[in-house]
């Protein structure tokens, strides 16, 4: 059996956005769960347009997403072996030099140009696609197509046909805007004598709005993805259900998972729709799986200035919180948001409030919510340091609390270890507070309360 080869082969001529992504996971999975080899080939024939920052870019982006490749190509870079095949095909008649008028340019003969094109035989060409089926274009209306401007200037599809045959491409798996260029290189294939490459063309992505990805219309470059704090896993795994399932209901599926379950056969003919809410909620679960230390590391890393000198000031403190900062994110970078808007801040800093906030709804009488706090203040007293959690702080406030209105009891607490209309619980507040910083706080309410 020979060995399976694919190829992803993207032009530098922008950012590549998820789409194009997808294609390479695709093809890297096709190849891999086969023990076959995957090549990544830079079309840079367009001299123009292509740039080196985005084939940088390119690179960057499968580092991040775990693709490796076993070979790496430029097309520019392999001009002469272009130039040998559009001589064979000049030579065996399947293609000639043909004199035109550059359009738009009169009669000019000093403008007239030359390009090489090949001889369209005129013919039905027939072909399978994995995910489409037999697939059959009369080429007749293609007319004798352009396939390079001259001999040192070759065109897409030539390029292209010679460097799958160079290469050794078995498969060609690609988006279906190519579909319509495939019969045209079958045709260059026959001509120069190369192996037609079992085709896949899989479904675009599409917008929300069922429209085509565009850069106005959610098309992000996948760096940007990374640099929004986004893991790699999980747009990985993302990308791979983008016009693919596995047939059951696990959406969570690692690169083992995925090398395992993935088939190209079932991939969907219909175009699929890119949904970022799919990806954060994918997201949140990767964020679930990372080790304590790691998650630890990311969190730090996301903190503002200032509140990562406290993390680094009161390593014991931080450890308890980050869980509870990674609950309230979907990504990474919402850790910044969260943090900036004060989410975090109080964990290390007394708040500042009013007296008004610590009212529980409709009861503004501060000589009830101080009588609240000091049996608070009271029944917490009688904790030890060492014992002071969570589940202590609850057992020792609960009838209380229960006979006199949890509202009543547990939102000054709440309000007191906070300054914030919302965050966790009181009784896990305090147990990460621990006891004194907690009593100092309830103190505090006490005395702005009196005030
Ligand atoms: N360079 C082409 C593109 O970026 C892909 C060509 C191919 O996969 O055959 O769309």
């Amino acid at each position: 059996m020979t060995q399976i080869v694919t190829r992803f082969a993207p032009s530098p001529t922008g950012l590549l956005h998820a789409g194009n992504y997808r294609t390479a996971v695709f093809s890297y999975l096709f190849a891999r769960q086969r023990g076959g080899k995957f090549i990544l080939r830079i079309e840079d024939t367009d001299k123009e347009r292509s740039k080196k920052e985005y084939e940088d870019n390119i690179l960057e982006s499968l580092k991040w997403l775990g693709l490796d490749y076993d070979e790496f190509h430029r097309q520019s870079e392999r001009a002469p072996a272009h130039k040998k095949y559009l001589k064979q095909l000049i030579d065996g008649g399947f293609a000639y030099v043909s004199k035109e008028e550059a359009a738009g340019e009169g009669d000019d003969k000093a403008r007239r140009k030359e390009v090489i094109r090949f001889k369209n035989p005129n013919i039905k060409v027939k072909f399978h696609d994995l995910i489409r089926g037999e697939i059959e274009v009369d080429t007749t209306d293609l007319k004798d197509f352009v396939i390079a401007k001259d001999l040192d200037t070759p065109l897409f599809h030539l390029a292209v046909v010679a460097d799958d045959f160079d290469m050794g491409v078995t498969h060609v798996v690609r988006g279906e805007d190519h579909i319509s260029n495939t019969p045209r290189q079958i045709l260059i294939q026959r001509a120069i004598g190369a192996p037609e490459p079992v085709y896949a063309h899989i479904p675009l992505i599409l917008a929300p709005d069922r429209t085509k990805l565009s850069k106005r219309k959610g098309a992000l470059a996948l760096t940007e993805y990374r640099d929004r704090g986004y893991l790699p896993q999980a747009v990985l795994n993302y990308l791979a259900l983008l016009g693919w399932n596995p047939g059951t209901e696990q959406e969570i599926l690692s690169l083992d998972d995925l090398l395992k379950q993935f088939d190209i056969s079932k991939v969907q003919k219909g175009g699929a729709i890119f949904n970022e809410e799919k990806l954060r909620w994918i997201n949140k679960e990767y964020l679930k799986l990372l080790s304590a230390e790691r998650a630890g590391e990311e969190v730090l890393a996301r903190l503002p200035e200032n509140l990562r000198e406290e993390a680094k000031k009161n390593p014991e403190l931080f450890k308890k919180i980050t869980a509870i900062i990674l609950e309230r994110v979907n990504t990474l970078g919402e850790i910044t948001d969260i943090a900036n808007g004060g989410e975090v801040g109080y964990f290390f800093e007394d708040p500042t409030y009013v007296k008004e906030a610590l009212f529980w709804k409709d009861d503004k009488d501060a000589g009830h919510t101080r009588t609240h706090l000091d049996k608070v203040a009271e029944l917490l007293q009688k904790i030890s340091p060492a014992d002071f959690t969570a589940d202590t702080v609850k057992a020792a406030l609960w009838d209380y609390a229960t006979e006199v209105g949890r509202g009543n009891v547990l939102w000054p607490l709440r309000y007191a270890l906070s300054g914030r209309d919302k965050s966790p619980d009181p009784f896990m507040l305090a147990g990460i507070l621990g006891k004194e910083t907690t009593l100092r706080r309830i103190e505090r309410a006490q005395q702005i309360l009196s005030a």
